[in-house]
């Protein structure tokens, strides 16, 4: 069964729409998303709409900062964050309004499958925690993580893809032609940002996962659409827009 993971969308509806087309342009209908919806980008409503449709959603720490009060995040992503809730609010008490609350109110923060986990973060925080490729060189930290997961881990939130081993190697998704076989180690796969790419390449990311083999996947869009619209939001400082165009 081919599945899609997609994570890190942040209200981006232009990359959203690219990779479900690409997507279902592959006959896929079952997508995971991993969090982080929201926050960012200039189109919340509509890509919370979208991806209500999703097989399963998870909780991601930009949804919780629209849901709750923004903790820890700098003040560019702050202002956005207000801006996001003040776009889900103006809906006032419509329907639409209160199933967008409601369904990101009811994300659940993990999902397991088997010997698949699903998180935001990270086994071991599955909101809030950063496994970055340099993370490799602190081995206690990523023992640790490695050790709350039962075997394979699909994650997202630093916007970085690519593939964790037990043996603490991280490899990034060209240096694995793109693909890469599950085994028996214990892996984490980042599956990289659909709306804000920072390793380098502006292209949206994603992972399609079938019989044990992971693809990531690289899929323009029209980027300079999206900054125009964050360039119009004032709340949205211009640099959330310029650094989708380098992909950092
Ligand atoms: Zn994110």
């Amino acid at each position: 069964m081919k599945r899609a993971f997609i994570s890190d969308i942040h209200s981006n509806l232009e990359s959203l729409e690219a990779v479900l087309a690409d997507i279902r342009g592959q006959g896929i209908t079952d997508v995971y998303c991993l969090g982080d919806i929201v926050g960012y980008g200039p189109n919340p409503r509509e890509c919370i709409d979208i991806i209500m449709n999703c097989k399963v959603c998870l909780l991601g720490n930009h949804d919780q900062g629209a849901l709750f009060d923004p903790e820890g995040f700098n003040s560019g992503a702050e202002r956005a964050i207000f801006w996001t809730r003040s776009q889900l609010e103006s809906t006032g008490g419509g329907l639409d309004g209160h199933r967008r609350w409601d369904f990101l109110g009811e994300l659940p923060r993990n999902h397991q499958e088997g010997e698949l986990l699903f998180v935001h973060g990270s086994a071991r925080n599955p909101l809030n925690e950063y496994v970055f490729p340099e993370d490799i060189y602190n081995q206690r930290k990523m023992e640790k993580i490695f050790a709350l997961s039962q075997k394979h881990a699909f994650q997202g939130h630093t916007h970085v893809p690519g593939v964790f081993t037990e043996d603490l190697r991280f490899s990034a998704p060209d240096e694995l032609g793109y693909e890469y076989r599950l085994t028996d180690r214990k892996t984490m796969i980042n599956v990289g940002s659909v709306g804000q790419p920072r390793d380098g390449d502006p292209r949206a990311c994603y992972v399609v996962f079938e019989d044990d083999i992971v693809r990531f996947r690289r899929v323009e869009y029209p980027v300079e659409r999206t900054i125009e619209k964050i360039y119009d939001v004032p709340d949205l400082d211009n640099f959330l827009g310029d650094r989708l165009r380098d992909g950092r």
